[in-house]
């Protein structure tokens, strides 16, 4: 169990709660990053390793100076994804462009619009159109997993540059995945805002460590067949190189008989915000693989209250390399989009968290 105690409270009263922990014998991981904030902010945390109850979980409860209980099934040992006790903003620099870019925490919604795969013809329009329609980020494929090796694998070093030249252009951060460890100075060398690992690279344990040591924020995307409790794990493994910088992203996962191309996750952004502090993105269009499903499915996460919306756009998609058929080509329609959930989730954040 995670125990969060009441702003301010008295060592005494920590001390009270931690010698009952110790009656029961329970093991308690004080979290390291609770310390340093000021009196009004501070929110201690303590994670509860051992055989917990129903019963000793309503005991603690019962204490005056614990505002929760959270009970969570297979809880990775290590919870770097709960540091500091309370949602946490990641800021993207931005030093390519006019601002930072702030997401999670209590800011609003952002929005990461881009081209799946980068091409020389539409990506600057296509960043371009996504930013006057209110997006926050460009995202785009340089480096492409296929499920087949027949299908175009992305522009690859190409793909980082015209990326980066669209980037000159628009003043947006960028987010791009990485494939392979071997890739990390290359995507230093074009300094892209922010790595994604993709699906496929859940587990890639390497990877995860390297990209963590990089120092740039790390977008971490759910194994599409991996529990939950791994997907945390595995996380884990970028914020234990000391990278605090990790953004979580949603897409769906394999299922039984759904009714798009991957069964929807979107329950876990309820889930997750209740047991880890960083910022929550949903892709709207790998989990959906439809442009009609895009509108609804954005609507249905931002009133879950997540931190960030991810999606396919392209002005041109029937010229598109990569999944022309989920992106979004109209402005108007993606403003009108990106207006409705920002309000959903301003309504969301009224009520949750
Ligand atoms: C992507 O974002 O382009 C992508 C391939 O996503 P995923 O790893 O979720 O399939
Ligand atoms: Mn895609």
């Amino acid at each position: 169990m995670i125990i969060q105690y009441n702003t301010g409270i008295s060592d005494e009263e920590h001390q009270s709660v931690l010698a009952k922990l110790k009656v029961w014998g329970f093991r308690v991981q004080p979290n390291p990053g609770s310390e340093g904030t000021t009196p009004e902010t501070h929110i201690q945390v303590d994670n509860v390793f051992g055989p917990v109850t129903d019963l000793h979980r309503r005991e603690i409860s019962n204490f005056d100076c614990v505002r929760q209980v959270i009970a969570i099934e297979g809880v990775p040992q290590n919870l770097a994804l709960l540091r500091h006790g309370k949602h946490q903003a990641v800021t993207l620099p931005n030093p390519h462009g006019a601002k930072p870019v702030h997401i999670g925490g209590d800011y609003p919604l952002t929005v990461m619009a881009g081209v799946c795969a980068v091409d020389k013809v539409h990506t600057l329009a296509s960043h371009q159109m996504a930013k006057r329609a209110g997006a926050d980020m460009n995202r785009g494929g340089a480096f492409k997993p296929r499920t087949s090796p027949y299908d175009f694998q992305g522009m690859k070093e190409e793909g980082l540059q015209v990326l980066c030249e669209v980037r000159e252009e628009v003043g947006l951060p960028i987010v791009s995945e990485i494939l392979d460890v071997r890739d990390i100075d290359l995507y230093m060398k074009y300094d892209v805002d922010l790595l994604q690992i993709g699906t496929r690279n859940a587990q890639n344990f390497e990877l995860l460590i390297e990209a963590g040591k990089s120092g740039k924020p790390v977008m971490y995307k759910r194994g599409f067949s991996n529990s939950i409790d791994e997907s945390l794990k595995a996380a884990n493994y970028i914020m234990e190189q000391g990278n605090e910088n990790l953004i979580f992203c949603l897409r769906g996962v394999k299922g039984i008989g759904h009714s798009f191309r991957n069964q929807g996750d979107l329950d876990e952004i309820v889930a997750l915000s209740q047991v880890m502090a960083r910022p929550i993105v949903y892709d709207v269009s790998h989990s959906s693989g439809k442009k009609s499903a895009v509108s609804g499915i954005g609507n249905m996460a931002a009133a879950g209250g997540v931190d960030g919306i991810l999606l396919d756009v392209h002005v041109a998609p029937q010229e598109a390399l990569v999944d022309g058929f989920q992106a979004i080509d109209s402005e108007e329609e993606l403003a009108g989009m990106i207006s409705t959930w920002r309000k959903l989730r301003d309504l969301a954040r009224g009520s949750a968290r």
